[in-house]
């Protein structure tokens, strides 16, 4: 009987520890360094990435320093000895991160890679991408579209040996930041993604819609039925204005452009498509007809060239100046996040944004 207890007890103790596990990334945190101060929280152990043969123990909350030219393999990674990856610390330079690290080694330089189990990384994640302050709805639609995109995106740095950065190209990550907003929001929707015809979907995000969606056919020339431009029943309030000097207009267009003397694009109408404007009402393209020479530019290349918001928006010459007049902020593809605290804020739960905008999409538990 007594063995009995002790054998149910341990498979209790199995399945406890099992709990919170969630698929491990590999961040990319640092390329080309010589050697970098480390700390672990908890006895770790260094092993070879490649053999898994066991190089040295690591002692806890002990600041090493670990020199390239020194290290005996090409790859070794920094795991814990007794506990679980999810409840590791490290601290890399000034940075403290969730999970350990991976070390990979070229030409005696490091690329530093944290080993982090995704639900961790989120945490991290979800205070850059939108405010803490948000409601608890919009949090939850952004932790399953962050959540989604890492997975969704792991191919994204293969060659460099990682799978995400921590830059916005991929998702801002800096390690251990702790809200307890954004913590509660990635806990709620533990191991949930957003699918399309049972597969993982593409998540793209923006701050502010400025009133609709954009398709995102519009913006990347590829087709996905489930990044569609929607309507937001919400009326944009904030435009936004960028004014030019004439002078200045003229000259980013070259010497042989002359003076600007007109510009031809049909007037904005949100939500509204024209010849010349996408069927959100975005710039598609517009003529800049100067005193040498007439450019046509699309949407996307003026808002570029002019650092503009978005490309919902009109332009006119005043005086001596071009002034843009938008609304919103980003490129307009999938979810709004300032939509999505409107809604929020209005009682749609996260699986009810998330639904409006990724069409047709469905939420489910992968883990
Ligand atoms: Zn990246």
């Amino acid at each position: 009987m007594k063995k009995i207890l002790v054998l149910v007890f341990f498979l209790l103790m199995g399945r406890a520890e099992a709990a919170g596990w969630s698929p491990e990334l590999r961040i990319g945190l640092l390329s080309g360094v010589e050697e970098i101060s480390l700390q672990v929280s908890a006895p770790c152990i260094m092993i070879d990435a490649k053999s898994k043969k066991t190089l040295k123990k690591l002692p806890a909350n002990k600041k090493i320093t670990v020199k390239a030219k020194e290290l005996k393999a090409a790859s070794v990674d920094i795991r814990p000895e007794k506990i679980q990856l999810k409840d590791l610390r490290a601290t890399i330079g000034e940075r403290e991160y969730f999970g350990g690290v991976r070390l990979n080694v070229a030409d005696k330089k490091f690329t530093v890679i944290n080993l982090v189990p995704i639900e961790e990384y989120l945490r991290g994640v979800l205070p850059e991408e939108m405010s803490p302050s948000y409601p608890a709805e919009a949090l939850k639609a952004q932790a399953v579209a962050a959540r989604s995109f890492a997975l969704k995106n792991r191919d994204k740095h293969k060659k460099e040996g990682f799978d995400l950065c921590d830059k916005t190209h991929c998702q801002v990550y800096v390690g251990t930041k702790i809200f307890e907003t954004t913590d509660k929001a990635v806990k709620e929707t533990f191991g949930e993604i957003l699918t399309h015809k049972d597969k993982l979907i593409e998540t793209s995000f923006h701050a502010d819609s400025g009133g609709v969606t954009e398709n995102a056919s519009d913006v990347w020339g590829r087709v996905m039925p489930y990044l569609v431009a929607v309507k937001e029943v919400f009326k944009p309030v904030d435009s936004w204005t960028v004014k030019v000097s004439l002078k200045d207009f003229s000259s980013r267009f070259g010497d042989n452009f002359g003076v600007l003397k007109k510009i031809e694009l049909s007037e904005l109408k949100i939500g509204k498509g024209a010849k010349d404007r996408t069927s959100s009402g975005r710039v598609d393209s517009a003529q800049i007809i100067g005193s040498k020479k007439t450019v046509k530019l699309s949407g996307i290349e003026l808002r570029r060239k002019f650092s503009l918001p978005s490309t919902l928006f009109d332009i006119k010459i005043d005086g001596d100046n071009v002034i843009f007049t938008g609304y919103g902020s980003g490129h307009g593809v999938g979810m709004s996040q300032k939509g999505a605290r409107s809604y929020a804020l209005d009682g749609w739960s996260y699986k009810k944004i998330l639904e409006h905008y990724y069409q047709d999409s469905k939420l489910k538990k992968l883990y």
